[in-house]
């Protein structure tokens, strides 16, 4: 039922829709409660190294169910929750549930880093950095279990400010990834100045990669100057046998996407990481052959 109630709303509240002002406000004041009413959940979308085909990390992705809206995308309501402040209370609730999940997956064996997505409001939010500390001491999770997903942009406005932030989350253990990278309009020399871990490759260009050379081409540039940096690389979106295939010839590190697995409910995922301890790899070429 509710979930019929959900698929039919699935198309008002799409990212790809615009959302006008009028309909916001109704977004903004019922997202205000949402996560007191327990209207939010966390779903996890599990990665997979590419060398060994295990599973070596899941991403938290919030999903929003309200009575009456139905399901709304991540896509529309993390705006508004940036754009009125909510994204600070609602991802302190996303870093505490993720870390408290990621706990109880060690505790039942499964010992894999959760990476929660961090918005640039979030990011220059005063005391962020002393905020995640105090999440990581009151769940307990090691903070070497933490990895936090940036974007290109947030860190735009003021670079001295944004390194002093990301080496404190260094400081603390935290593993520290680009989202969607090539996609900002980012200045490639941040990535020698800022304490990253690995980056994101936008599943725009996973997308197109099979069919169009430039895609393949940015790709392949961007994997080329992230290992001479010594970054690893995970490929988002990843649907295809083919693209699959494209990334472990061009030494791609990780990937993730529907090829893999969805993004899935905390018991679905428990499940998956049960069955599925590793993806069975596509045809590997003889060059790729795991020695
Ligand atoms: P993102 O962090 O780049 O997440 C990847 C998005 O691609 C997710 O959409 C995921 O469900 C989707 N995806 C994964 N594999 C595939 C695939 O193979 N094909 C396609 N077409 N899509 C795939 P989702 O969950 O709707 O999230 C959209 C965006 O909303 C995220 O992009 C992120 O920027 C933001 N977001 C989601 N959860 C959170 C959160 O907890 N906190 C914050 N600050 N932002 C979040
Ligand atoms: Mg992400
Ligand atoms: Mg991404
Ligand atoms: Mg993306």
């Amino acid at each position: 039922q509710a979930k019929q109630l959900g698929r039919s709303n699935i198309q008002c509240y799409s990212p790809d829709m615009r959302v006008n002002a009028g309909k916001r406000l109704t977004l903004e004041g019922k997202l205000r409660h949402a996560a007191e009413n327990n209207e939010l959940v966390l779903h996890y979308q599990p990665k997979a190294d590419l060398k060994t085909g295990r599973i070596v990390g899941v991403e938290a992705l919030v999903r929003w169910q309200n009575p009456e809206l139905g399901m709304v995308s991540p896509g529309v309501f993390i705006p508004i929750a940036e754009e009125s402040g909510l994204i600070v209370p609602i991802g302190d609730w996303i870093l505490r549930t993720a870390c408290t999940q990621a706990l109880a997956w060690q505790q039942a064996g499964f010992s894999i880093p959760v990476a929660v997505n961090l918005s640039a409001k979030q990011f220059q939010s005063p005391g962020i950095a002393a905020r995640v500390r105090d999440t990581l001491n009151a769940t307990g999770l090691d903070p070497h279990y933490l990895e936090l997903e940036l974007t290109e942009s947030m860190s735009m406005g003021n670079p001295e400010k944004s390194i002093e932030i990301m080496q404190s989350f260094k400081a603390l253990g935290i593993t520290l990834t680009i989202d969607d990278f090539g996609t900002g309009y980012s200045n490639l020399s941040y990535l020698q100045r800022f304490p990253l871990d690995k980056l994101k490759l936008d599943q725009s260009f996973v997308r197109d990669m099979a069919d169009s050379p430039e895609a393949l081409a940015i790709s392949q540039a961007v994997l080329g100057v992230a290992h001479s940096l010594r970054l690893k690389v995970v490929a988002e979106g990843v649907e295809t046998a083919e693209q699959l295939q494209l990334l472990m010839d061009n030494h791609c590190d990780e990937m993730q996407g529907y090829y893999f697995s969805r993004p899935l409910p905390a018991e679905q995922c428990t499940q998956f990481l049960q069955q599925k301890q590793q993806l069975s790899l596509a045809p590997v070429s003889p060059s790729k052959v795991p020695t």
